[in-house]
This record gives structure tokens, sequence and C-alpha cells, in this order.
């Protein structure tokens, strides 16, 4: 089932991808690797056009459609980082996005996602209905593009895999964020299949770890969506999830979970010592070390910073709260 994504899969997207997306820097940090006592290495996707790696999966997926479909457009629902990409590679390939959105998202969003080149279509007051409307456009014979659960969106995130272990080829642990798994999917089966004694780590947020419930339950279910600092790791894996939750089963060493302290402490760190702005859900690789939550490395740690899309006010009061309370301890 799972087996339609494998390395020659993520090599194949590579080379697919390569003139319309960033290959990010991977920069040593002095200072987390002074705290782990390792070389930490921060692959720093908050670079990449949009501001996040969701940019490599959708403009793997919209490279693949046919002539036919690029005419009719590509929809989804999303008002963060998949919507954002999705406008963005649609248009890179001469398509046009539609990205539907209830009646409750702020007007800012929604201008983003038009100078990023997509139509925005706002529907009724709840993410179903503006769900239900993409069901209507798909009846209509435009293509849906999924943020994560799709084996071409899989296999365009793991192209930061094989862009780690050929920059660090000794990495011992990588640290993601996991949310419906696509980045996590994707990165592990590079790593794994290049470098097997390697670990791999997914990190959540306390207030709303949908795929750690999955795992735990065996199975796809639902958990409360709560405000959280780290918003790009909220929603469901979905329960009719088809690729994600079995490659996670199968690649995850573990799965941990932050407070939203830990995560603030993350942005904190990121602007200070690495002089890099990076929202909640890009900062929890380096909030989990700070937290020491990781287990002992044997060799090299690499971070995902994975986007960089953070409202402006609430950076400032995130950089503004109390000090990162383990800033110097070491
Ligand atoms: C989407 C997203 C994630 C999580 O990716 P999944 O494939 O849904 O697990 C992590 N960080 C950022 C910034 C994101 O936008």
């Amino acid at each position: 089932m799972t087996s339609a994504i494998d390395l020659d899969s993520i090599h194949e997207a590579r080379e697919r991808i390569a003139t319309h997306i960033r290959a990010t820097p991977l920069v040593t940090s002095l200072t987390l690797s002074q705290i782990c006592g390792t070389a930490v290495g921060l692959k720093l996707e908050h670079r990449q056009a949009t501001g996040s790696f969701k940019l490599r999966g959708a403009t793997n997926a919209v490279l693949q459609l046919s002539e036919t479909q690029r005419e009719r457009g590509v929809v989804a629902v999303s008002t963060g980082n998949h919507g954002r990409a999705l406008a963005y590679a649609a248009r890179a390939v001469g398509s046009q996005a539609t990205i539907c959105m209830s009646s409750l998202v702020p007007e800012n969003k929604v201008t983003e996602i038009q100078r990023l080149g997509a139509e925005v279509r706002i529907v009724g007051n709840s993410q179903d209905e503006a769900q239900e409307e993409v069901g209507r456009l798909v009846a209509d014979g435009m293509v849906i593009v999924p943020p994560f659960d799709h084996p071409d969106v899989i296999a365009g995130q793991g192209t930061i895999g094989l862009e780690i272990v050929e920059s660090v080829p000794d990495v011992d642990i990588v640290l993601v964020g996991l949310s419906g798994g696509g980045l996590a999917a994707g990165v592990a089966t590079a790593l794994k299949s290049l470098r097997p004694s390697a670990r791999f780590i997914g990190i959540s947020m306390t207030r709303g770890a949908a795929m750690k419930a999955s795992l735990s339950a065996g199975k796809p279910v639902l958990v409360a969506e709560l405000p959280t600092l780290a918003d790009a790791l909220g929603g469901g894996i979905g329960l009719e999830n088809r690729w994600t939750f079995p490659m996670c089963q199968k690649l995850l060493d573990d799965v941990i979970v932050l407070s939203e302290e830990e995560i603030a402490a993350g942005i904190r760190h990121a602007y200070e010592e690495e002089r890099e702005i990076v929202e909640g859900s890009g900062a929890v690789g380096i909030a989990a070390l700070l937290a020491r939550k990781i287990p002992k490395p044997r060799g090299p740690v690499v971070v995902v910073v994975s986007g960089g899309n953070i409202d402006m006010n609430l950076h400032r009061s995130v950089i503004n709260s109390v000090p990162n309370p383990l800033r110097w301890k070491e």
C-alpha cells in the first residue's frame, strides 16, 4: 500500500521540482551545538519562496497534472502554508489555484493568498462549508491537491531528506514538526533508506497533537483543535487517511510534545541566537532541543526549520515576553 513512495519517487520529485524550489541552506548552530554537546544543523526551510517547505510537495503535485487538468485548475481548503504554496506552484506552471475559506478568515490571510495569484472563494461560516465548495469545484473538473495525504506531496517533502543526508552524511537524529505527517513521511523515507541507523523524531504541541493521538490509538482519531503558537501543526490527520498514517507508524522512532512556553522559547532562540524569524511550528525542533526532550545524540542532529509565516505582531509579543529560562544555562 505504502510502497508507492520510495527513494526513487523522491529522487524523481527532486529532479522535477529542481528549477522551481530553493535547495535551502543547512547551517550549523553554534549555541545549540554547545547546548547539545554535538553538532546541530538547521535546515532553513522557512527561506523557501512562500515561507515554508510546503512548496516542495505542492510543486511536485501540480507538475504531474495533465495539460487538461492544469487548464481546469487546482483547489484546496487552506488559509495557511499549504494555500500559499499551492497558489504559488499553480501560477508557476501556468495553472490557477482556487483556495476556499470560510468568512471567518481574517482579511490579511485572504489578501496574502490573492497576492500569490490564487482566486479566493469565501463560502459559509465554517471550514466544513468551505470543504463542500471544494467538492462542487472538483465535480466541475478541478483537481484537489491535499496538504499532506497524497503520494506526490509526500515525495516532494521527502526531497528535504535527500538534501539533509548529502550535507550531513553521518546524521544521527532528524527532528521535524508533525501535523498531518506529509513532511515526516517524506523526510523519514529518504533518511531511513539512505541511513538506516539514523533516528527520526516528530514534534507536535501538547494542545492538539492529532498524529500522536492516532498513533497511540492505532488508527486515525479526532482531537479537539485548540489555539496554539504552532498553528500550522493544528488540525486532524483525516479519518480516511491513506498514506501518512501508516508511514508514520512505520518510520517514526518517537513523537515529542511541547508546551506553549517551550515553543515560545524556540521562537525566541531562533530570533536572538540564530537571527531567524521563525513561526511556532517551524521552531518546535529547536524548542525540543532547548527543553532537553530529545534522546542523547550519538552523532550530528539536524532540525528542519519548517516555516516562517508568523504574524509579526505575535512575533514581537513572543520576543518581548519573558526571556528563555534555559538561556546560557550551560
Ligand atoms: C504543514 C506544516 C508542518 C507539518 O507538516 P505535515 O506534513 O502536515 O505534518 C510543519 N511546519 C510548518 C511550518 C507547516 O506549515
